[in-house]
């Protein structure tokens, strides 16, 4: 599977690079100053898309100044899981993004 290796989140063109993990809890990490999100090689699939949501909307946070929601973890982490829901769980609502993406180009 191909990683976007990069994405706009805000003003900000992150790079979002595999790598392996620190350590055993760590899956993912954002890191605003530099653009740049890492998540555990080793993911994949709906664990993956987890992820990457779950250090986008860190990132989403940083981006609006909201630092009292980027370090919340347990906000982050809800977030993450219902916006992956959405995407993976509701196929007509991706097919209605890339119409709306193509009406765009
Ligand atoms: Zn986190």
């Amino acid at each position: 599977m191909k990683l976007p290796r990069r994405h706009r989140i805000g003003p900000y063109n992150y790079k979002l690079i595999p790598r392996k993990a620190p350590t055993e809890e760590s899956v993912g990490s954002c890191e605003p100053r530099i653009s740049r999100i890492q998540v555990n090689k080793e993911l994949s699939g709906r664990f993956l898309l987890v992820t990457i949501i779950h250090e986008d909307l860190h990132a989403a946070f940083d981006a609006i100044g909201r630092q009292d929601l980027y370090t919340d973890e347990a906000l982050v982490d809800s977030l993450a899981g219902v916006l992956t829901g959405l995407l993976l769980d509701s196929p007509n609502y991706l097919e209605f993004l890339m119409e709306i993406r193509d009406e765009h180009k």
